[in-house]
C-alpha cells in the first residue's frame, strides 16, 4: 500500500485517510467517519497493523466509524478533549445522511499540541487549529498535511455550528497552516486535495476577497 490511501466514506463523503510507514506494517487511520467495513477491508487486505485512529475533530461524519474499526482492528483512538461530546446523540437526519453511524468510544488519549506519534521510522505531528470546533486538529505526516474541516480546497470549514469561531479559525489557518511551505500537499476532510501555496494564493477566505 502507498504511504497514503484515501477512501471517501458515507453520505457526506468524508475523506478517510490510511497512512502507512516505510519498512513497517504499522498504519494510522484519520477520520473513519462512516462505512468502517471498507476501511477494515483495506487495512486487512494490505496486511497492516492499525496503531492509531485519529480524528481531526469530533463531528459525527468524522467519528462514526471509530467504534467498529477499533473493535475489529484495535489501535489507540485519539481525539481532542474539547471535542469529545460532539458526536454524542447526533440528530436523526444526520445519522441517516451519514449511512452508518456508531457513537464513538471514549478516546484512549487526548491530543496535545505539537505532540508526535511514532509511525514506523517516521512520525505524525499534531497541529491544533481551533475554530471549526474548539478541538480541531490537523496532522502533518511525511510532508503532507491533513486539515479535516479547517481548510478545504478553495474554502474553509463552517464556523456557525455549536462551538465554532470564525475569527479563531482564520487565525489558526494563518498562524499554523500557512506557515508551512507552499509545496506542502493539503488533504482536507472533504473534497479534493490542494497545496498550501494554492490556498495561500487563491483561497478567497485567505486573500481578503470575502
Ligand atoms: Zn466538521
Amino acid at each position: 500500500m502507498p504511504l497514503l490511501t484515501t477512501i471517501a466514506v458515507g453520505g457526506l463523503q468524508t475523506n478517510c485517510h490510511i497512512l502507512t510507514a516505510d519498512g513497517s506494517p504499522e498504519c494510522a487511520v484519520i477520520d473513519p467517519g462512516a462505512e468502517p467495513q471498507r476501511v477494515i477491508d483495506a487495512v486487512t487486505a494490505a496486511g497492516l497493523k492499525l496503531r492509531y485512529i485519529l480524528c481531526t475533530h469530533g463531528h459525527a461524519d468524522h467519528t462514526g466509524g471509530v467504534a467498529l474499526l477499533q473493535e475489529e482492528l484495535g489501535g489507540r483512538f485519539y481525539l481532542a478533549a474539547e471535542d469529545t461530546g460532539y458526536s454524542v446523540d447526533p440528530p436523526d437526519w444526520l445519522v441517516s445522511a451519514l449511512g452508518g453511524f456508531t457513537e464513538p468510544p471514549e478516546p484512549d488519549a487526548e491530543l496535545d499540541d505539537a505532540e508526535t506519534l511514532a509511525l514506523g521510522r517516521s512520525a505524525i505531528k499534531l497541529i491544533r487549529t481551533p475554530g471549526h470546533t474548539p478541538g480541531s486538529t490537523c496532522f502533518l505526516y511525511e510532508g503532507m498535511v491533513f486539515t479535516g474541516d479547517t481548510l478545504f480546497r478553495g474554502s474553509i470549514g463552517r464556523y456557525d455550528l455549536p462551538g465554532g469561531d470564525g475569527r479563531q479559525e482564520l487565525q489558526s489557518i494563518r498562524e499554523r497552516l500557512l506557515t508551512l511551505a507552499d509545496d506542502t500537499p493539503v488533504f482536507p476532510g472533504h473534497g479534493p486535495a490542494s497545496t498550501i501555496g494554492e490556498e495561500r494564493h487563491t483561497n478567497p477566505y485567505l486573500s481578503g476577497r470575502v
